[in-house]
């Protein structure tokens, strides 16, 4: 099979080709450095199959990053049939450097003139047929996106010679230097030796350990700069010859996409207005009352709010007036008291078809006369457990497609130039934020996304930070929790506590990377040059592929993982050590139990520990349940909730459950909030904390659990204690004030500290 490998800058397109090409979803995103690893596909459009190789986005084929090290070793090593070079053609001066670059090696190349429906959208033309001519290699015009001209490519593309020598477009003085090195390499047995002699040229490391490769070298260069001469000579080629301004129509000065980044990265109220859209898309998922139209009814009619369906005489809706009312049942999805935000509707409905499975296989089990024992184990155990987890999947969904959005537009990329700004000087880049960002979806592809910072140190504060960035799997612990507090405690709505959290989870995350950047993780800020991508309305496709692929990914979590881990819980807290079945009675005696009392007390300084009543080691074991996956902290509430409470009927979006655990225990609502805060930043689930320990520099792994620990710990204590005795936070900001300065004078030198060891880099 024929090998074609996918080379471009980053953010031209190659992914959503390689989708396009292989009929993949892998994640296309709206901003460079998506695609940090080299992913494989079968193309089966054409004469005969191939199979495309999409490779991490790149701006030349110098070994400075690891992307252009990944990139440059494959066409190199792995020497594919062809490579399929994209070039976005709205941008095509900067794309034909890498171009220019591609064609020094000894390798057939097509050229994928992408994103032309944008080249036509703005009335540009691009002279196809003498692109063609002054490269020397076929290229063809394409809309990735549009799935335009992608079968001509591909058969253009099959039908390249195998054989191909390199050529360059550097000419003029450097000509007969490079001819000097291309005989030595070629002397040598090197394949492509026209690549490695221009490379050899432009001082590159790798180049220069070949024997006598470092004389030849200074003996050409004669002490010249000839990286500078190269790259001068690559620009001076381009803009002679594909100069788009010649045949741009003149163009007003800013572009629209401009003109929104005056307002969206501003200085000042760049950072507000990232505040204002998250705002936004929290209460579009959670909020009860959309329009504030019951909160402003209310406040006009003397804290009378609108009529709810409880009002109206329609009782409480439970699992039985489902059946006899459908039609209130519907309308209550969507109403009661105000009008409900989109995810809030879409929960609902998605709940009320749980509701009837769940009351279906419920009837089952009772009309089948099973045992006690067995009817607990599917009604509690395994049917409780798996719903109260997939009735969070509308909400999830809701959020990560906002999410999508807000990076598919390209306004993520511009969230992270914005961040790094503020935060360069303590020692975070704006390539970090990147895969911080990312983590809001989900931790394991965020970790990996770290591969594209180069300094070590960088990437190991990154990795341990990224849980912080609250991913959808702890959503049901925010939603839940906050609902049960503003239930029971009559705060004002879950959106604000989840909106809140959220934001303190960032905050701590920027805290610690300040801190480690300071101390044990220190190291040059790399510049951060990206360019932001143009805005563009995000594709539909896209979005359906990303919100499929979290759907499939949940759904199957909560078959296997969660599904285990509650029937062990459901196990666990309905025997006695002596495996005789508790039934209807004390599940205080049970085999959790007397585990959970065990490590309560270690949580009491968190608010969740011995100070509480009976079952207060409920929230000890769901904590410890949640390392195998967050689901399962709420998954394990439910399963207790049942017990505890006899008739107990779940709730599906896990408020109830709060409620009930809330109740029984006597939590504070500081203590909810550390217990939140506690779950979000201590070790994630089992499937990052591997991930993490794969993608760490070697020797990282064990800090890293520690980290975990300490941070989630003192997190979750200063949140208790704070809420509690409010004054004690003039004691955390003395510990924390005293602790900066000692960290502040040590690294100015002011004072000597044995401890840190300082991990400077040149
Ligand atoms: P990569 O970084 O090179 O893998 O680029 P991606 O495939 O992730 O695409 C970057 C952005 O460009 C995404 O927002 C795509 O939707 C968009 N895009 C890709 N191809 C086209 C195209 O042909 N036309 C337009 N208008 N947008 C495209
Ligand atoms: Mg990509």
């Amino acid at each position: 099979m024929k090998t074609f490998a996918l080379a471009g800058n980053p953010n031209c397109g190659k992914t959503t080709l390689f989708n396009a090409l292989t009929g993949s979803t892998a994640h296309v995103g709206n901003w460079p450095g998506v695609t940090v690893d080299k992913r494989e596909g079968v193309y089966k459009g054409g004469a005969e199959k191939v199979a495309i190789i999409d490779l991490p986005g790149i701006y030349s084929l110098s070994p400075y990053t690891p992307e252009e090290v990944i990139s440059r070793n494959y066409i190199l090593d792995e020497k594919p049939y062809g490579i399929i070079n994209i070039v976005d053609a709205t941008n095509l001066e900067r794309n034909l450097y890498l171009t220019t670059q591609l064609l020094e090696m000894d390798v057939p190349v097509i050229v994928a003139l992408n994103m032309m429906d944008e080249v036509e959208k703005v009335g540009d033309k691009i002279d196809v047929a003498a692109l063609e001519r002054a490269v020397g290699v076929p290229v063809v015009a394409i809309s990735a996106l549009r799935k335009k001209g992608i079968k001509e490519l591909m058969d253009r593309a099959i039908a390249l010679r195998a054989e191909r020598r390199g050529s360059t477009v550097l000419g003029g003085a450097l000509a007969p230097k490079i001819e000097r090195a291309r005989q030595f390499f070629e002397a040598g047995g090197v394949a492509s030796p026209l690549f490695h002699a221009v490379k050899m040229l432009e001082g590159d490391e790798i180049e220069l350990k070949h024997d006598g490769a470092k004389e030849l070298y200074t003996e050409i260069s004669a002490g010249q700069d000839m990286e500078a001469a190269v790259a001068d000579e690559r620009y001076k080629y381009i803009s002679a010859h594909f100069s788009t301004a010649k045949n741009k129509k003149e163009k007003s000065a800013l572009t629209k996409s401009d003109k929104a980044d005056k307002v969206l990265t501003h200085r000042i109220w760049g950072l507000p207005i990232f505040a204002v859209i998250l705002f936004a898309i929290f209460h579009l998922t959670f909020a009860e009352d959309l329009f504030y139209i019951n909160t402003i009814y209310s406040a006009a009619n003397g804290g009378n709010g609108l009529p709810t369906f409880a009002d109206m005489g329609y009782g409480t809706l439970g699992d039985s007036e489902i059946y006899e009312n459908f039609g209130i049942a519907l309308a209550a999805c969507f109403y009661d008291g105000a009008v409900f935000s989109p995810g809030v509707i879409l929960t609902n409905l998605f709940n009320l078809l749980l509701n009837y499975i769940n009351y279906g296989i419920g009837l089952g089990v009772e009309a089948a006369g099973a045992a006690e024992w067995a009817a607990s184990l599917i009604n509690d155990g395994i049917v409780g457990g798996i719903t109260a987890v997939l009735g969070f999947l509308p909400q999830i969904l809701t959020l990560f497609l906002f999410f999508s959005i807000l990076e598919d537009t390209g306004y993520m990329a511009r969230v992270a130039f914005i961040l790094d700004r503020i935060f360069r000087r303590f020692g975070l880049s704006g390539r970090a934020f990147m895969p911080m960002i990312m983590g809001f979806g989900c931790s394991l592809p965020a970790m990996i996304n770290t591969r594209t910072l180069a300094d070590d140190n960088e990437r190991t504060a990154t990795i341990r930070v990224i849980p912080f960035f609250s991913c959808g799997a702890k959503l049901p612990i925010l939603t839940a929790i906050a609902g049960g507090m503003c239930e029971l405690f009559g705060l004002p709505s879950v959106e604000l506590i989840t909106f809140c959290m959220y934001v303190l989870g960032i905050v701590t995350a920027i805290i610690c990377v300040i801190v480690m950047r300071a101390t044990t993780m220190r190291g040059a800020v790399p510049p951060f040059i990206m360019e932001l991508p143009a805005y563009h309305i995000p594709g539909f496709k896209n979005l359906m592929l990303h919100l499929w692929d979290k759907t499939k990914h949940f759904v199957k979590k909560a078959f296997t993982i969660i599904f285990v881990s509650t029937v062990l819980i459901w196990f666990l807290q309905s025997f006695r050590w002596n495996w005789t079945y508790i039934g209807a009675d004390d599940m205080g005696e049970s085999i959790l139990a007397s585990v959970g009392q065990l490590i309560q007390p270690l949580f009491t300084p968190l608010g969740f520990g011995s100070q509480l009543g009976s079952y207060g080691w409920v929230f000890a074991v769901a904590a410890i349940t949640g390392l195998i996956a967050k689901e399962n902290v709420i998954s394990t509430f439910t399963v207790l909730a049942a017990m505890l409470v006899a008739g107990f009927e779940g709730t599906e979006d896990g408020i109830g459950e709060a409620v009930v655990m809330i109740e029984a225990t006597g939590m504070t609502p500081a203590a909810c909030i550390a217990f939140i805060m506690f779950n979000m930043t201590t070790i994630p689930c089992f499937a990052a904390v591997a991930t993490a320990k794969a993608e760490l520099p070697a020797g990282k792994f064990g800090g890293t659990l520690v980290f975990w620990l300490v941070t989630s710990y003192l997190v979750g204590t200063a949140i208790y204690t704070v809420g509690e005795w409010w004054w004690t936070i003039f004691i955390w900001l003395a510990v924390a004030v005293a602790a900066a300065a000692v960290i502040i004078l040590h690294n100015t030198g002011k004072i000597k500290l044995p401890s840190f060891k300082a991990k400077r880099k040149s």
